[in-house]
């Protein structure tokens, strides 16, 4: 029985029936069958969090704080540290860049997804680098020319390659020059969840519906300072300690603060069972292979290139964006979903700075007088199998 949920098969037009190749995992993973039973035997308890006395709202809350336990567990985190549940990594980061203290310098790089970037309009943003050693280097150049307070914040796994970042040793220069370092693991850690600990990051986010918890709920987790200094991010009960008659309020403290009105209780308790399984069962390797195997069938394709911001044999999670050279992106991906039964994902993957440059490469590497205007992302994970790879090589051949 597969560790996921999935549809089953599907008819195509020609009659034959498919398993449903999901190969756009990257962009909202199934859910887990161990997360689907942990919410399935909560709902006939569920009540209302830090709001009532009975027992289904003890149980509740109980749930809901056990789930912020785990993932200060799962991050390592400390007394100083502090786990907010959001909706999703977008809200994560919007929340981090209004409590950062005024007069912050914000070091990003041109290659993030747009949760990582648009939160940040005075941010400076150093280029996209070629290779793990390139990054480490320009943040070490930047942090020592740089000046004040400064918060770095980087990906940790590129959502449009796949590519594994070189947090640990970001992490590492970001404090030897006092630097704050968030990170962005949205992509990360749905395939390396027992690794998320060792990053040594002072932020970490990501999303419940990439970690195959489907459930609304995201993670803001972190140094707690800066956050119970800042104004709340939602205003609203619960963010609230005492309210005056005239409306005054006096804030509350601790992850209340930042997570007015009613909390998402299946969201954190699914996520929370989510990084759960993903401890205790790694699926790196598996995925690896067909990672392995998908790419050395996209090279074999003569109208096929794969985009890549690190040197080809980078660590990657399981993500290929590859650009086709001879169709029009967006028609072929519509094929490949009606005629194939593949779900893969087209456009430039809300990274488009990043996304509109590979493309331009790769059409190059190719001697091709034109770039796409989108490109093709496959993405792996828990539920993929070889025969998915292998229908989807097939068809693009
Ligand atoms: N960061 C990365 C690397 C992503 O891939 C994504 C989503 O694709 C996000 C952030 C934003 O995640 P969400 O849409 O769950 O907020």
């Amino acid at each position: 029985m597969s560790d996921v949920l999935s549809p089953g098969e599907i008819k195509l037009p020609d009659g034959r029936s498919v398993d449903f190749a999901n190969l756009d995992i990257a962009a909202t993973a199934p859910c887990l069958r161990s997360v689907a039973d942990v919410v399935a035997d909560l709902l006939p308890y569920y009540g209302s969090v830090h709001r009532g006395a009975g027992a289904l709202s003890q149980r509740c809350t109980r749930e809901y704080e056990l789930a912020r336990e785990t993932v200060a567990d799962t991050l390592g985190h400390g007394p100083a540290d502090t786990v907010i549940f959001t909706r999703n990594t977008t809200d994560a980061f919007n929340l981090l860049a209004r409590a950062v203290p005024p007069g912050t310098t914000v070091v990003t790089f041109g290659a993030e997804h747009h949760a990582n970037l648009l939160p940040w309009r005075d941010a400076v943003r150093l280029p996209a680098p070629r290779s793990p050693e390139e990054a480490v280097e320009a943040l070490e150049r930047q942090l020592y020319r740089g000046k004040g307070q400064t918060l770095v914040s980087v990906t940790a796994a590129g959502n449009v390659t796949g590519e594994v970042w070189p947090v640990a040793r970001l992490a590492e220069v970001a404090h030897r020059f006092g630097a704050r370092i968030a990170v962005d693991a949205a992509q990360l850690a749905p395939h390396a969840a027992a690794s998320l600990s060792g990053l040594g990051a002072d932020y970490v986010a990501f999303s419940g519906h990439k970690l195959y918890a489907p459930f609304g709920a995201g993670v803001l987790a972190g140094r707690a300072d800066w956050l119970e200094a800042a104004e709340p991010y939602l205003a609203g009960g619960g963010a609230s300690a005492h309210v005056s008659d005239d409306a005054a309020v006096r804030w509350a403290s601790g992850p209340a603060r930042h997570e007015a009105g009613t909390p998402n209780l299946l969201g954190a308790v699914a996520l929370a069972t989510a990084l759960r399984t993903l401890r205790e069962r790694s699926f790196e390797e598996p995925e690896a292979a067909l990672v392995r195997r998908l790419r050395a069938g996209l090279a074999a394709l003569a109208h096929t290139e794969e985009l890549r911001l690190f040197p080809a044999d980078a660590q990657r999670v399981g993500i290929v964006s590859f650009a086709v050279l001879d169709r029009d992106p967006a028609a072929f991906a519509d094929a490949l979903g009606r005629d194939h039964g593949i779900g893969v994902r087209t456009g430039l993957f809300c990274a488009h700075p990043l996304t509109r440059r590979l493309l331009a490469e790769a059409a190059a590497r190719k001697g091709a007088d034109r770039a796409p205007a989108q490109a093709i992302r496959a993405s792996i994970g828990i539920g993929t199998t070889v025969e998915h790879v292998d229908r989807l090589l097939a068809a693009l051949r």
